[in-house]
C-alpha cells in the first residue's frame, strides 16, 4: 500500500490498517500488507500494488467498491496460475533505475534495501576499489547533474577530488527542490532514502571526504523523518559512521532543513545556510568544488544525481551509457502534472518524445481536450507547443527550443490555458523569491510582472511587448544568480511561440 505524500494524503495509511484487520477477520493468513514508497500513478491515489499476481488497485478508500474488490481478489488470488494483467501503459513504458525500489520497499525497513542490492555498491567500492576507479566509473557513465544545469558530475567529482584541502572535504546533497509542480526529489526521499544515502557514502569514499550534509526543505517533513529514520538504520548497520564496514573510511552525515527560501537551492545560497547565515547567494568563482562549506572543497549534487550512483557502480558507467541519447545518457525522473489524465511521477530514457511522455505515458489530456503546450523546468524554463511534441526529450533538444530540462517538473496544458497568464505567474513567483541582492533581478522582475499585468489587464500598448523582451534579455545577461539569469525564461519562450496571445490581449483595448 503506497505510504508517499500524495496518498497518505487520500488516507492511505487507514487502507493499509483497514486492509489487516480485514484479512484477519476473513481467516486470509497468507497474505501480508506492506507499506511502500511511492508507485508512481498519484492520480489515482490510494494505491494498492499486488506484486504476486501484477495487479494494481487505484483510488482504494476504505468504503468505496474497490476496496471489497481488492479483498475479494487477495482471497481468491492463485499467483502461479492466474493470467497477469496487462498494466497501463504509464508503466510499461517507464525505465526504473532512480525508482527501481520505489513501490517495492518499506522505505523505514533497512533489510528491504539490503534485500533489493542495497549498500552492495557502496560495499564494493570500500573493499575492492580505489577513489581513482569509483571517479572513472562516474566519468563513463555520462550522468549529468539531475538539479538543472546538467553539468557532468563525474567532471564535478573530479574536481573536488583534486582541489587543494589541508584537512577536510565537504559531500552535500541539495534535496531544497521548490519549482511549483515538482516532487521528484520529495518522492524519492520519501519511497527510498537509503539510495541518496548510498549514493553520498560512494562519493564521500572518492573524494575523501568524512562529513556530509543534506539540505532539505522543511516543507518536506515526511521526507526528513524518513532520511533521519535511514540515517540512524544505517550507522547501527556500520554503512555510516566510523570505520564503515570495518575499513578506514568513515562518514557522517546530517540533515539540515531549509525554511523554504526558493534562492536557497541555488548552491552557494544553500551552503551559506548551512552555514547558518542568511541564504543568499554569491559570486563564483570561486566554486564550491573548490571552495565551499566553511571555505573547503565541496561536492554539490542533487537528489536523483545520488540516487543514480548506486546503480552505476553495480552495474558499470558503460551500462549506465547505453541509455538515452548522444549527450545525455542514462534516464530522468519527471512530476508530470497538470492538465494530463494520468499525473504522477515517472521515469524515462533520455531521447523520448514528449508525445510518448504526455499521450503514451500520461494518457493525454483530460477530458480529451486539444494539447496546447507543456512547461519544462518551473520558473526557470519555457513552454514546448504542440508542433514540437516530437523533439527528444533532453538536454540538447530543450535548449534549443527555448526550455530546459530542470529539476523535472512539467506541467501540461490544454486549450484552455493562457500563456500570458501563465508567464504572469512565473514571474510573480520569481519576483517573490528574489532574494534582493542584486538590481537586475530584484527591479528586473518587479518591472517584467508590472508589464504583464497590464498586459492580461488590457492597459498594454504594442511597444510594451519589445520593452518586455528588451527588460528580459537584460536580466538574464546581468543577474548575479541563476534565478535572475533564468527567471524570464517563461516570458521569451511564450513570446516565441505564443506571440499572438500577446497580441490578442492588447487588440482587446483597441
Ligand atoms: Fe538574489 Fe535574484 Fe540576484 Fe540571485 S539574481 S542574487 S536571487 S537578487
Amino acid at each position: 500500500v503506497c505510504q508517499a505524500a500524495g496518498c497518505l494524503s487520500s488516507q492511505s495509511n487507514e487502507v493499509a490498517r483497514a486492509l489487516v484487520e480485514r484479512l484477519r477477520a476473513e481467516a486470509v493468513s497468507d497474505v501480508g500488507v506492506k507499506r511502500v514508497g511511492c508507485l508512481g500513478l498519484c492520480a489515482a491515489g490510494p494505491l494498492v500494488h499486488l506484486p504476486e499476481t501484477g495487479d494494481m488497485f487505484g483510488d482504494v478508500t476504505i468504503d468505496s467498491p474497490r476496496f471489497e474488490e481488492l479483498v475479494q481478489r487477495l482471497k481468491t488470488a492463485d499467483p502461479a496460475n492466474d493470467p497477469r494483467p496487462e498494466l497501463p501503459t504509464f508503466f510499461t513504458r517507464q525505465t526504473p533505475v532512480v525508482l527501481e525500489n520505489s513501490g517495492f520497499i518499506d522505505p523505514e525497513e533497512i533489510d528491504d534495501y539490503l534485500a533489493r542490492d542495497g549498500y552492495a555498491a557502496l560495499r564494493r567500492v570500500v573493499t575492492e576499489m580505489t577513489p581513482a576507479q569509483v571517479i572513472e566509473q562516474v566519468v563513463a557513465s555520462g550522468l549529468r547533474g539531475r538539479g538543472g544545469a546538467g553539468f557532468p558530475v563525474g567532471i564535478k567529482w573530479q574536481t573536488v577530488a583534486k582541489s587543494a584541502s589541508p584537512d577536510r572535504r565537504y559531500v552535500v546533497c541539495n534535496a531544497d527542490e521548490g519549482d511549483p509542480g515538482a516532487f521528484m526529489d520529495r518522492s524519492v526521499l520519501e519511497s527510498d532514502p537509503h539510495r541518496v544515502i548510498e549514493g553520498m557514502a560512494i562519493a564521500a569514499y572518492a573524494l575523501g571526504a568524512d562529513t556530509g550534509y543534506i539540505y532539505c526543505r522543511a516543507e518536506y517533513p515526511l521526507a526528513v523523518q524518513r532520511l533521519r529514520t535511514a540515517i540512524r538504520l544505517a550507522k547501527r548497520r556500520n554503512m555510516l559512521g566510523d570505520n564503515i564496514l570495518d575499513t578506514q573510511f568513515s562518514f557522517n552525515v546530517d540533515v539540515r532543513l531549509g525554511a523554504g527560501a526558493f534562492v536557497c537551492g541555488e548552491e552557494t545560497a544553500l551552503l551559506a545556510s548551512i552555514e547558518g547565515q542568511r541564504g543568499s547567494p554569491r559570486p563564483r568563482p570561486p566554486y564550491p568544488a573548490t571552495s565551499g562549506l566553511r571555505g573547503r572543497p565541496t561536492l554539490i549534487n542533487n537528489v536523483e544525481s545520488f540516487a543514480n550512483i548506486p546503480p552505476i557502480i553495480r552495474k558499470g558507467g558503460a551500462w549506465y551509457a547505453t541509455i538515452g541519447t548522444g549527450r545525455s545518457k542514462g534516464t530522468k525522473v519527471f512530476a508530470l502534472a497538470g492538465r494530463v489524465a494520468r499525473t504522477g511521477l515517472i521515469e524515462v530514457p533520455m531521447g523520448i518524445t514528449l508525445r510518448e511522455v504526455i499521450f503514451d505515458i500520461g494518457g493525454g489530456i483530460v477530458d480529451g481536450r486539444p494539447f496546447k503546450a507543456v512547461q519544462t523546468g518551473g520558473p526557470s524554463g519555457g513552454c514546448i507547443p504542440a508542433e514540437l511534441l516530437d523533439i527528444p526529450l533532453d538536454y540538447e533538444s530543450l535548449s534549443d527550443k527555448g526550455s530546459i530540462m530542470g529539476s523535472g517538473g512539467m506541467i501540461v496544458l490544454d486549450d484552455t490555458s493562457c500563456m500570458v497568464e501563465l508567464a504572469r505567474y512565473f514571474m510573480e513567483f520569481s519576483q517573490e523569491e528574489s532574494c534582493g541582492k542584486c538590481i537586475p533581478c530584484r527591479s528586473g522582475t518587479t518591472q517584467l510582472g508590472m508589464l504583464l499585468t497590464r498586459i492580461t489587464e488590457g492597459r498594454a500598448q504594442i511597444s510594451d511587448l519589445d520593452r518586455l523582451e528588451e527588460l528580459s534579455r537584460m536580466v538574464k545577461a546581468t543577474s548575479l544568480c541563476g534565478l535572475g539569469q533564468n527567471a524570464p525564461n517563461p516570458i521569451l519562450s511564450t513570446l516565441r511561440y505564443f506571440r499572438n496571445e500577446y497580441l490578442a490581449h492588447i487588440a482587446d483595448r483597441v
